[in-house]
C-alpha cells in the first residue's frame, strides 16, 4: 500500500520546563533516527501535544495520518492511573497520553486501554523512541466505502448473523465486554464529531467479531455499537466485501436506505486473515488473555494497516492458522476458528481478564 515516507514531526501548545527538556530529549533521539523537525509542516507524521491538566488543550489535525501524542506533566501516581489519566488522552484528542513524572519516568495511555511505564534512566530517550515509532509509521485504514448493493434476503441477516448476536451475548455474559468508555459524557459535541470522523469509530468500545459470509466477504460488528445486541443490518452488523488498497478504505455492502454506521477499525485485519486462510470461518477479538500464546512485538494502534499485517503474521506463522490465539501487546487477543460455535468453545473458561501490560 501506499504511504508517505517523510517522517516529520512538530509540538504543539506551551509546555512546562520540565517537559520542555522532555522535548529537547525527544527531538534529538527522533532526529538521530532519520525524523525530520517541522514545525511548519500542515500535516506533520508526529505531533506532540502539550498539555496542563486543568485545561488540556487539543491539537486539530488536518490529516488523518497524522498521530498526536499528548504530552503532561505529573507529580505522584494514582491509585487507578487508567480511570485518571484516560480522560486526558481523549479530551486532548490524541492517540496516546504520555504523562511525564521528572526523576521517575513516563507513563504511556493508548486508546485500546494499553498503559505502561518507562523509567528514567539509562537509554531513557531510546526506550521511549522505541514505544512510539512503530505508532509513528502506522497508517489508519478507517475509511468505508457503503455501498447499496446487498442482496434483498440479507436485509434482514441471516443464520450467520444470528449466530454474531449469540457470539455476542456470550461475551457479555463472560464479561469480556467492557462497558463502552463514553466518550460523549466528557467530549463537547463538536470535539466528538472531531474524533468519530479522525479515528473512524462510532464511540469506544472494545472488542469485535466476525464470521464469514462465502470466498470473499464476511459480517462483522460495527464500530461502538454493544456487542450484547448486534441485530440490525447495516447499524449494529456490516457486510465487508472489500478492501480498496488505493483509497485505502474498506467496501461495505449495505440495504439501501439505512443510514449505516461505520464498521469495527479492526475490519482490515479480519480481511487480510479471511483472504489468506479460505477455511478460517469466524474471527474474534477480545480484551483479555490466555496463556502461552503468540504475541505480537509491538502495540500499534486498533485500526491500522501495521497491527492488521502483524497479527495476520502470527496467524500464518502457527501450525494451525485455522484454530489460532495471538496476543496482541499491551491490547488483548484475536482468535480464528472455523465458525464462531469453535472460538467460543475453545476459549471458555480459559480467558484472563486482564491482560499484561509490558
Ligand atoms: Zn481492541
Amino acid at each position: 500500500m501506499e504511504q508517505d515516507d517523510t517522517l516529520t514531526f512538530s509540538f504543539h501548545g506551551e509546555p512546562t520546563p520540565r517537559l520542555h527538556a522532555l522535548a529537547q530529549g525527544l527531538k534529538e533521539i527522533l532526529e538521530v533516527h532519520g525524523y525530520q523537525y517541522a514545525p511548519l509542516a500542515q500535516a506533520p507524521r508526529l505531533v506532540f501535544n502539550f498539555i496542563d491538566s486543568e485545561a488540556p488543550q487539543t491539537y486539530r489535525r488536518r490529516a488523518q495520518a497524522t498521530f498526536v501524542i499528548s504530552l503532561m506533566e505529573n507529580h505522584h501516581t494514582p491509585a487507578d492511573p487508567i480511570a485518571a489519566f484516560y480522560p486526558y488522552l481523549v479530551r486532548a484528542l490524541s492517540n496516546m497520553l504520555m504523562v511525564y513524572t521528572p526523576g521517575q519516568g513516563a507513563r504511556f495511555l493508548t486508546l485500546e486501554l494499553g498503559h505502561y511505564v518507562e523509567s528514567e534512566g539509562e537509554r531513557f530517550y531510546e526506550r521511549l523512541y522505541e514505544r512510539i515509532a512503530p505508532i509513528a509509521r502506522s497508517v489508519l485504514v478507517i475509511d468505508n466505502h457503503f455501498e447499496p448493493d446487498l442482496e434483498p434476503e440479507l436485509w434482514e441477516g441471516d443464520k450467520l448473523t444470528r449466530a454474531l448476536h449469540y457470539a455476542g451475548q456470550k461475551l457479555a455474559e463472560w464479561d469480556l465486554l467492557p462497558a463502552p468508555f463514553r466518550i460523549d459524557k466528557i467530549l463537547p459535541p463538536d470535539d466528538l464529531r472531531h474524533v468519530k470522523r479522525l479515528y473512524g469509530i462510532g464511540g469506544l468500545s472494545y472488542g469485535n467479531l466476525s464470521v464469514r459470509k462465502d470466498s470473499r466477504r464476511f459480517w462483522m460488528s460495527a464500530s461502538g455499537v454493544d456487542k450484547a445486541a448486534l441485530r440490525k443490518i447495516g447499524q449494529d452488523i456490516l457486510m465487508v466485501k472489500d478492501y480498496d488498497p488505493r483509497e485505502n478504505a474498506m467496501v461495505l455492502s449495505v440495504p439501501p436506505h439505512i443510514q449505516p454506521r461505520r464498521v469495527s477499525v479492526d475490519a482490515i485485519e479480519h480481511w487480510m486473515i479471511y483472504r489468506e486462510h479460505p477455511t478460517v470461518g469466524a474471527i474474534i477479538h477480545v480484551h483479555a488473555w490466555m496463556e502461552k500464546i503468540a504475541a505480537t512485538q509491538f502495540n500499534y494502534p486498533c485500526g491500522t494497516y501495521q497491527l492488521a499485517e502483524a497479527v495476520a503474521t502470527k496467524v500464518r506463522d502457527l501450525p494451525d492458522p485455522v484454530r489460532a490465539v495471538v496476543g496482541l501487546k499491551n491490547h488483548g487477543l484475536t482468535i480464528t476458528g472455523r465458525s464462531l460455535e469453535d472460538i467460543l468453545e475453545r476459549i471458555d473458561g480459559k480467558l484472563l481478564k486482564q491482560v499484561p501490560m509490558i
